[in-house]
């Protein structure tokens, strides 16, 4: 945090009421300690065994398994490297278990499917963890947990019940915590209890990113940004990557785009909708305030349809804020924000004068049956692309396991091998249809509808 810099209260940007003099830094707060690089002058190169377009976890996960396989990889970037939603998440580090309530799962999917499902979800977690473990990368990760305040009492009753299923059927261990109990993990009054996933974890997107291109690089793989993939030519024998610098020979083509993937590949262009997600970071909160409100130290939402996701900044006493941003998410404008931090302060009043420091957006990648999806397209391009907005841990293993798919190792199998990737019915409407979606479901939240 610069001394000149004037920020303004949480307050003031809730009520949309900035002083003129006062400001946000429009960038991830990551960006601080894991600086994005910028290496516009350095071409990628004219062949490679893999190329790997899109350069966030999905693609550097990818890069790291083919490059252990003995592969020679170059990873293209249309920005510079890691500019995607990679280093501006929140850094909750989850299962994706918790996208569908275990019944209705097992109710789209069947008993079976469902159950593979959630169990490959703690898969990911664990893989996630031994992956930072074994390549040493040194982001913060931590087995913090996950608190998920209940916004209506009915909203407890339910996640119980869920909690209960997942532990029968995925062996998910979980507790819940009544409202009586809850001032020992939160510091508001606003829920009516929640749920604790103590195997949830945190990390430093930025730090775990960076480290992720520093192995990569370590292992002979390019990583290359202002290198956009303009079009893919399908060979006899492999494929040729147009970009503005360099054409590219490669045997395979991995997809990692994610919430950025446009009509590069027509037919994954159509089964992703982007939507926007946004935080702010606020600065330093005394020490005994932010002891009582997040008195737990662990990752924070709750069970609104339009969700807020928050935690504590690694280290600092500061906090981070999350939630859907609609049509602003690449907005560098105060009135941006102000709907995420007049949600923060609905839950943590006392944070009104605290300065919010930083405000920044991102593109989360949706389906339309809200799954990730991995595979192959007909044309025989690789792809692992979807997470619908949980894809710290699940691009990483899905990234590792599109590579392993590609070299046809042995132990490539998912649960979402088999299942069908639909596109969207009318994919410009639903993408311009959005923030109205948004609206809709704030309403809905709002007048419990
Ligand atoms: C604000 C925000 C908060 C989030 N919080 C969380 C969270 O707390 N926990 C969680 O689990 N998930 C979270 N997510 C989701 C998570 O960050 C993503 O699911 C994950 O980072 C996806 O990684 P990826 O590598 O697939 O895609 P990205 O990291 O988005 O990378 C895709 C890259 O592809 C590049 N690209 C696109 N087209 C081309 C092209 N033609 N040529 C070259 N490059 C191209 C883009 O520039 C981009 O850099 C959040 C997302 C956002 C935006």
């Amino acid at each position: 945090m610069s001394n000149r810099a004037v920020y303004p209260a949480l307050k003031e940007l809730a009520r949309g009421n900035v002083p003129d003099r006062a400001s946000l830094v429009y960038r991830p707060f990551w960006w601080e300690a894991a600086p994005p690089r910028d290496e516009a002058s350095t071409r990628p190169p004219a062949t490679a065994d893999v190329v790997i377009v899109g350069s966030g976890f999905t693609g550097l996960s990818a890069a790291l398994t083919l490059l252990r396989g003995g592969r020679q990889v170059a990873v293209l970037e249309r920005g510079v490297p890691g500019c995607g939603a990679s280093t501006r998440n929140g850094g909750q580090v989850g299962s994706g278990n918790q996208k569908f309530r275990v019944k209705h799962l097992i109710e789209l999917r069947g008993r079976a499917k469902a159950e593979s499902m959630l169990r490959e979800g703690v898969l990911m977690l664990d893989y996630i963890e031994r992956l930072i473990t074994s390549e040493g990368i040194e982001c913060h990760f931590e087995r913090c947990g996950r608190f998920r305040g209940a916004v209506r009492e009915e909203h407890y009753e339910a996640m119980a019940r869920d909690m209960e299923d997942l532990k029968a059927v995925a062996g998910v261990e979980s507790f819940m915590v009544p409202r009586s109990e809850q001032h020992k993990e939160i510091g508001t009054e606003l829920f009516f209890g929640g749920s604790v996933l103590p195997n949830d974890a945190s990390l430093h997107p930025g730090l775990y990113h960076s480290g992720l291109i520093q192995r990569v690089e370590e292992l002979g793989g390019i990583v290359r940004g202002s290198a956009g993939a303009e079009s893919i030519i399908p060979e006899k024998h492999g494929f040729t990557i147009v970009t503005r610098q360099v054409k590219i020979r490669c045997r395979n083509v991995i997809i990692a785009t994610n919430g950025y993937t446009d009509g590069l590949v027509p037919e994954l262009g159509r089964r992703i909708v982007p939507v926007g997600s946004g935080q702010i970071t606020t600065g330093e909160i005394p020490e005994s305030l932010f002891s009582r409100l997040m008195p737990s130290g662990r990752v924070y939402g709750n069970t609104k349809r339009v969700f807020s996701y928050f935690r504590p900044v690694p280290g600092q006493r500061r906090l981070m804020w999350g939630g859907r941003v609609g049509r602003f998410a690449s907005h560098r404008s105060t009135n941006a924000y102000c709907h995420l931090a007049r949600d923060l302060l609905s839950v943590f009043p006392d944070l009104s004068d605290v300065p919010v420091t930083h405000g920044w957006g991102g593109l989360i990648g949706y389906t339309y049956d809200e799954v990730p999806h991995l595979g192959r397209t007909r044309d025989g391009v690789h792809f692992a692309i979807g997470y619908c907005g949980t894809g710290v841990s699940r691009a990483t293993y899905f990234g590792h396991k599109v590579a392993l798919q590609l070299m046809e190792a042995s132990e490539s199998a998912t649960a979402f091998d088999d299942l069908n990737f639909p596109a969207f019915p009318i994919h410009p409407v639903a993408k311009r249809a959005v923030p109205f979606v948004e609206t809709w479901y704030r309403l809905r939240d709002h007048f419990n509808i």
